[in-house]
């Protein structure tokens, strides 16, 4: 389980390398230049000179297994990669490993038709342009996504869209072209048959952007988050993917994919803030002696790796299982990361924190926003709560209900 293969093993150093050459060096040139930026919302200078350099080095679309369009790798061999671009909030974007558009690049090349492929999956491959995925809505608790009430209607050779949308990730950006949004097509069918995906380019006349949302402050410029109102906005029918009341199935086989990359990335993060944590200890001096050598200290430094290596390893898991025996019967394995690795990482971003006193807090090293980028995985993608239910249900199945109901 724990070998790599050649293949894996080389692009692994490349992107090692390609990461302390190109990336960690101008981290702060690319929030320069997003500061100083004209319009905020355009994709940095760069962060499009790197994602040049990524592709001609061919560490590009690293995603994807069992595709012909991606570097073919196995999840288990792109955690190894994954979780090091985690490391860097610019990284996964220069690979074009980013979500959304690692999930939306797959979900149009396992669902969608040659001609949508065609439009909207090579441009997205070639890293020309950017999408969005348009699922949650303000108006309805949208963990349960049976509740998502946007209405797709059927008009002769078109769809009607109609319907407030938030949190629409990359939404800002002034590249992002293509929404794929979920809605209902048939609000009386059976209730995970009302539900369909669309096909939405971004400059449809009714397509609103109302506003970029915040998190805990960030903007998270140039990508941002987007409140979307969708007015009467019509497209060719053409544009459904799979069919009318496939919206559920689609979003089972993008989720799991794209949850399992956020926990590989979120344990670069961990790993990353443990680094930091250990550096600073052993500089800075309190009290006669390194911050190192004070006991409290070292027990934080002992759990925040053993908890890593916990994470790393149910990671590891659950990407062999989804390789090995598919999406669906590792989807106990999925949850589990997906509640594990957040929750990890922002212990440790936040005992990274402390070591590092009012540092820690402001601009000046990468530990605050990566805190407030992580917290948010324990909503996005379904909240922890919808995952341990989920895991309780599938660890229930296996003992009989022997008793039963008074009522
Ligand atoms: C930074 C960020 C990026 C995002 N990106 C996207 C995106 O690109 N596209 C998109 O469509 N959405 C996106 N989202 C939205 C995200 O997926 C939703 O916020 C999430 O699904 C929860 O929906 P909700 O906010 O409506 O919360 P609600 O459904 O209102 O839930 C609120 C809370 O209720 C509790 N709860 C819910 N169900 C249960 C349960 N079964 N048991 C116990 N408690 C429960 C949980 O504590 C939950 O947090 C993003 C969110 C954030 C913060």
């Amino acid at each position: 389980m724990f070998e790599l293969s050649e293949k894996a093993q080389a692009l692994r150093e490349q992107v090692l390398a390609f990461m302390d050459e190109h990336v960690y060096p101008n981290e702060h040139l690319h929030h320069e230049q997003i500061a100083n930026a004209e319009n905020r919302w355009a994709p940095t200078a760069i962060l499009e000179e790197l994602k040049g350099k990524a592709k001609a080095a061919g560490l590009w679309n690293l995603f994807l297994p069992e595709s012909d369009y991606g570097a073919g790798l196995t999840n288990f061999e792109y955690a190894h990669l994954c979780e090091i671009m985690g490391r860097s909030h610019m990284a996964p974007e220069v690979f074009n490993c980013s979500a959304p558009d690692t999930g939306n690049m797959e979900t149009i090349a396992r669902y969608g038709s040659p001609e949508q492929q065609k439009q909207w999956l090579e441009p997205l491959l070639a890293g020309e342009i950017r999408s969005c995925f348009s699922m949650t809505e303000p108006a309805v608790a949208s963990s349960d996504a049976t509740n998502i009430s946007c209405e797709i209607r059927r008009d002769g050779d078109e769809y009607v869209i109609n319907g407030r949308k938030w949190w629409s990730s990359g939404a800002m950006t002034t590249t992002c072209k293509i929404a794929i949004v979920m809605g209902k097509t048939d609000a009386g069918a059976e209730k995970h048959k009302q539900q369909s995906m669309i096909l939405v380019p971004l400059d449809t006349p009714g397509v609103k952007i109302i506003r970029p949302l915040t998190v805990f402050g960030y903007d998270h410029a140039p990508h941002g988050h987007a409140e979307i109102e969708y007015d009467n906005v019509r497209v060719p029918a053409s544009n459904m993917l799979l069919g009318e009341g496939r919206g559920f199935e689609i979003a089972q086989g993008r989720l799991g994919p794209g949850r399992i990359h956020h926990c590989m990335r979120t344990i670069g993060v961990a790993e990353r803030a443990l680094e930091a944590m250990c550096q600073r200890v052993n500089e800075r001096e309190a009290f006669g002696k390194p911050l190192a050598q004070f006991d409290s200290i070292r027990k934080d430094i002992a759990r925040s790796r053993l908890e890593i290596e916990q994470c790393r390893l149910l990671t590891l898991k659950a990407a062999h299982m989804m390789d090995t025996v598919g999406n669906k019967v590792a989807r106990q394995e999925i949850a589990m990361i997906k509640v594990a690795a957040p929750s990890m990482a922002l212990k440790i971003l936040d005992r990274a924190i402390q070591v590092h006193g009012a540092t820690g807090v402001c601009q000046d090293t990468f530990l605050a926003a990566a805190w407030a980028q992580v917290r948010t995985l324990r909503l996005a993608d379904g909240p922890d709560e919808v995952h341990l239910d989920s895991i309780a249900k599938l660890e229930l199945r296996n003992y009989p209900q022997t008793h039963a109901r008074s009522h």
